[in-house]
């Protein structure tokens, strides 16, 4: 069997090397003409880094990245509503790491081209169509000779343009949420190993995690952080460009607490950029004959919660799984579509409904925009920890559920 991988972002890498650990040939093709490190933080959750750990991967992440050990939820008057443990230190097998996602791509990049031999990850492949025959499928390129597969796997992102062309009404939802990326060099917040959400998305929210350790040989880390507007008045943000900080500085100039001057590590940026908070309603056929979807093409989601990695992670060792599985890819393509369509539409339905972060404003709406003196007259600790045990299950990593499919 000869798999051709269109897109070489996140989930086609991850998957050209399940594919290489059993024993099934594949190409990926990449548009980028390089591969340059681009976007700022991205969050493996336990779950994720089950999958890149059965990949050998995961001492290459933990030393590029940061080993979160907790996680805190705090009201945008800077008071902890909730905190909780993560990862090891919260009994997973598996840690929750903070990386950049240019050093994450890069080590999948570099250990593709390792394993599979560098003619079998092409970047400068623009891939413009699928068509397919009983024997097989022809994937034509812009500029490019057009090549022969068994079968074809979209991984091409959330702009996929095959997923466009088995739906021509394909649409972004868009809900009038904005996000601004940035990363600031600083010394550690709260020990340097906490993931913190502050404030909710009824009154601005920002989420911040250190993802480099002594960035600077002098004890500075390299901090991510991600502010999220909602205006009805606003226009979608672009992707990957850089954003105006007098777009979002405004909602946080007075978010100063003592353990965190928020206003200030704003300021200090070196780098910020926009995002739009898009995702697409859930659809339930990824599988076309001899092509199937994959990662954001398949089901991209509201970037919340840290799933979008972690869920592109599951598909392609799932979709791997399958094809050793069924001698027929017409059927191990559709075996995949059923493991995967469903959990992954109630992730993507979750994201935009009942996030992680539900529970910020679930305080807000019970204490109202204002400082509480006592948050168990409102809310007890184990109804916070119900609302995000809630989540892990449907994002699948909570602890049970990591633990079995690692055993
Ligand atoms: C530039 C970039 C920056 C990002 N930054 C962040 C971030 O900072 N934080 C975060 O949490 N998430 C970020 N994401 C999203 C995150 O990486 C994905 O949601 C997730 O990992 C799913 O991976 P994926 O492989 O499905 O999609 P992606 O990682 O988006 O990869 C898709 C790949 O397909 C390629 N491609 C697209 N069209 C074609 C085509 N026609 N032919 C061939 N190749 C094609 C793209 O160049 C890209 O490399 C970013 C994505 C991108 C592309």
């Amino acid at each position: 069997m000869d798999v051709a991988i269109i897109g070489g972002g996140i989930c086609g890498l991850s998957l050209a090397l399940n594919l290489r650990q059993r024993g099934i040939s594949a190409r990926v093709y990449e548009r980028a003409p390089e591969i340059k490190p681009l976007g700022v933080g991205i969050t493996l959750l336990p779950h994720a880094m089950r999958e890149f750990t059965a990949l050998g991967l995961d001492d290459a992440l933990l030393a590029a990245g940061i080993e979160n050990r907790e996680s805190c939820f705090f009201n945008r008057f800077g008071q902890l509503i909730y905190k909780e443990p993560r990862g090891k230190f919260a009994g997973y097998q598996t840690p929750e790491v903070g990386i950049h996602r240019g050093r994450l791509h890069l080590i999948l990049y570099e250990t593709a081209r390792a394993k599979l031999g560098s003619d079998a990850v092409l970047l400068d492949h623009d891939a413009t169509s699928i068509e397919q025959d009983e024997a097989g499928v022809t994937v034509s390129f812009n500029k490019r000779e057009s090549v022969r597969a068994d079968l074809a796997v979209a991984c091409d992102g959330i702009n996929s343009a095959i997923r466009k062309r088995f739906y021509p009404q394909d649409r972004l939802a868009f809900a009038g949420i904005n996000t601004w990326r940035g990363v600031t060099r600083r010394k550690p917040i709260l020990g340097g190993r906490t993931y913190m959400r502050v404030g909710s998305i009824l009154t601005g929210k920002m989420v911040i995690y250190p993802i480099v350790d002594n960035v600077d040989a002098e004890g500075n880390q390299l901090i991510n952080w991600m502010a999220e507007i909602k205006r009805d008045s606003f226009a979608q943000n672009d992707w990957n460009k850089p954003g105006n900080l007098a777009d979002l500085f405004p909602l946080y100039q007075n978010w100063r607490f003592d353990w965190l001057d928020v206003a200030q590590m704003i300021r200090d940026a070196d780098q910020i950029l926009e995002y739009p908070m898009v995702d697409k309603d859930p659809i339930d056929t990824w599988t076309f004959g001899r092509v199937t979807l994959a990662g954001d093409a398949a089901h991209p989601m509201y970037p919340r919660g840290s799933n979008g990695a972690a869920q592109a992670a599951i598909d392609a060792r799932t979709l791997a799984d399958m094809l050793r599985e069924h001698s027929d890819p017409r059927a191990a393509l559709k075996a995949y579509e059923a493991a995967r369509a469903a959990p992954a539409a109630k992730v993507v339905r979750t994201n935009r409904e009942y996030p992680p972060d539900f529970i910020n404003i679930k305080v807000e709406e019970l204490v109202g925009d204002k400082p509480f003196d006592d948050l168990d007259k409102y809310i007890s600790q184990d109804e916070l920890r119900a609302l995000s045990e809630n989540y892990k299950r449907i994002a699948g990593f909570a602890l049970a559920d990591v633990a079995s499919r690692n055993g």
